[in-house]
C-alpha cells in the first residue's frame, strides 16, 4: 500500500473496488487446525492492510497510471535480446504486426517476468533444485466467505506436500489454485481439472467452501516455478520481479516483490542519472539489497513445506513476539526492523527445535492420508 501511495495511484486502485486483505488464514486442508493472521494485530508491519487483485483489471490501473504519468507505452511489443555498448542498450523488438525493429536506451529494466528475457539470454537461471512445482487453478463464483472482517482474507490450506490457495478477487470472485510437485502431478492419471477436482474432495476444509460453485474460465496449469538469476544488474541493465527471481507463491509475495524491487530500480537509476554515484556501485547495492529481500521470502518457502514448521506456524506464540513478527513477514516488511529480523531467527531456531522435541504437538494430515494413494 505504501508503494501505491508514494506513486499516487492508491486513488484509482481503491476506486477499481478491489477486496480489502486485513489478514490471511493458514489451515491443514483436513479441518484439524487453522490460524489467522491478523495484519492490525503485528506489532511490526507498517501497513494494516493491503488489497487482492484481479490481476487483468490491476495491470490496466497501472499501466494507464504510467502513461498518464509520462511513460511512452507501447502494447503488443515483443523484445527479442538486447545488447550493451558504452552509450547504451540496443533493443531488437517486433511491433504488433510482427515487423523486426531495433531501439537504442540509456538503460534497460527487465520486467519480462518468468520470461526472464535477459537473464535466459545471459544463461543465468538457477532453478530450485527441490521446488519442482505445478499449480492447477481457476477462477469460481460461489466460493463460501465468511462475513465481517475474515470476509476477504487470503487463505491457504496445507495437505501433506501440497497446498491449495483461495484468494477474494473481486466481491464475486474467488481464485482457487493447488500447488503439488510436478513429478507427481505427471504420474496422476486424469485431466488436470480431475485432479483438482479430487484434491478438493480430500480436502475438507476446501471442499466445504466449494460446494456450490461456478467455475467462470477454464482451469489452467502452470509450471517451473522458483528460480533465481545469479545476477541481478548488468551494465546499464537491472531486473525486476520475476525477472530477478521467482518463488513458489505460498506467501503471495510476488506482487509485491515486483513492485518493490522496481521502486529500488527507478531510485537506482534517478541516482545514476543524478550524478554522484557510479552506475556500478549504485547498481550493486541494489543487487543486494534485492537479493536480501528475495531470499527472506525462499526460506520461508522452504520452511513452509516441512512439517515442524507448520507445527509451531498454525500454532502460534505471543512468546516474543513472534506471532507479531511472522504477521509482519506476511505483511511484506521484507527489510524489516532488526526487532522483526531477530525475531525470525528465534522462530526458525524454534522450528529446528521442534524437529526433535516437539516444543507443539505433532500433527497429522488425517484426512489426506486415509484418502489419498501415495502420501509422503
Ligand atoms: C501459480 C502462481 C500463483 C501466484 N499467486 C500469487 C499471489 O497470490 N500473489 C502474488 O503476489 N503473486 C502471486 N504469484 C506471483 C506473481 O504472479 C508474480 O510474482 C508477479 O506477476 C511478478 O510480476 P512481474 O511484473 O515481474 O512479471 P509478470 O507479471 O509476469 O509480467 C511480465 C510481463 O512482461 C511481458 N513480457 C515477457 N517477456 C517479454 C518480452 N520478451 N517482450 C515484451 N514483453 C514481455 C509479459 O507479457 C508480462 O506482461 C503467483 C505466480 C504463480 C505462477
Amino acid at each position: 500500500m505504501s508503494i501505491f501511495r508514494e506513486m499516487g495511484v492508491l486513488p484509482d486502485l481503491e476506486a477499481a473496488g478491489f477486496p480489502r486483505k486485513l489478514g490471511a488464514r493458514f489451515e491443514l486442508a483436513n479441518g484439524a487446525l487453522g490460524t489467522r493472521f491478523s495484519f492490525r494485530a503485528g506489532k511490526y508491519n507498517r501497513e494494516p492492510e493491503a488489497i487482492q487483485v484481479e490481476r487483468a483489471v490491476f495491470d490496466h490501473v497501472l499501466l494507464k497510471h504510467a502513461r498518464n504519468s509520462g511513460a511512452e507505452v507501447r502494447e503488443g511489443w515483443t523484445v527479442r535480446s538486447f545488447s550493451t555498448d558504452d552509450a547504451g542498450i540496443t533493443l531488437e523488438v517486433s511491433d504488433p504486426e510482427s515487423r523486426a525493429q531495433t531501439l537504442r536506451a540509456s538503460f534497460l529494466i527487465d520486467a519480462s517476468g518468468r520470461g526472464n528475457l535477459t537473464g535466459n539470454q545471459e544463461g543465468l537461471r538457477v532453478m530450485h533444485p527441490r521446488h519442482k512445482k505445478l499449480a492447477v487453478f481457476a477462477h469460481f463464483k460461489g466460493v463460501l466467505r465468511p462475513e465481517g472482517e475474515t470476509h476477504n482474507d487470503i487463505i491457504i490450506a496445507r495437505l501433506v506436500n501440497k497446498w491449495f490457495w483461495i484468494i477474494p478477487i473481486s466481491a464475486e470472485k474467488t481464485s482457487v489454485g493447488l500447488v503439488m510437485d510436478k513429478d507427481e502431478f505427471a504420474q496422476e492419471k486424469g485431466s488436470p481439472l480431475e485432479i483438482f477436482e479430487k484434491h478438493v474432495a480430500i480436502s475438507p476444509s476446501v471442499k466445504e467452501r466449494m460446494q456450490n460453485v461456478q467455475r467462470l474460465g477454464d482451469i489452467r496449469t502452470t509450471s517451473d516455478f522458483s528460480y533465481f538469476n545469479r545476477r541481478l544488474v548488468g551494465d546499464r541493465l537491472l531486473r525486476v520481479g520475476d525477472a530477478a527471481g521467482f518463488m513458489d507463491p505460498i506467501f503471495s509475495a510476488g506482487v509485491f516483490l515486483a513492485m518493490w524491487s522496481g521502486k529500488l530500480a527507478a531510485e537506482a537509476i534517478r541516482q545514476t542519472l543524478d550524478g554522484g554515484r557510479s552506475n556500478r556501485e549504485t547498481f550493486s547495492r541494489y543487487e543486494k539489497r534485492v537479493r536480501r529481500g528475495m531470499t527472506y521470502y525462499w526460506r520461508m518457502v522452504d520452511h513452509f513445506y516441512t512439517t515442524p514448521f507448520i507445527e509451531l506456524f498454525l500454532r502460534p506464540s505471543e512468546h516474543a513476539n513472534l506471532f507479531s513478527a511472522v504477521i509482519g513477514v506476511l505483511a511484506g516488511e521484507v527489510e524489516g526492523s532488526w526487532s522483526l529480523r531477530w525475531r525470525m531467527e528465534y522462530f526458525f531456531f524454534l522450528v529446528r527445535l521442534q524437529s526433535v522435541l516437539p516444543l507443539a504437538p505433532r500433527i497429522r494430515y488425517l484426512a489426506e492420508r486415509s484418502l489419498s494413494r501415495s502420501p509422503s
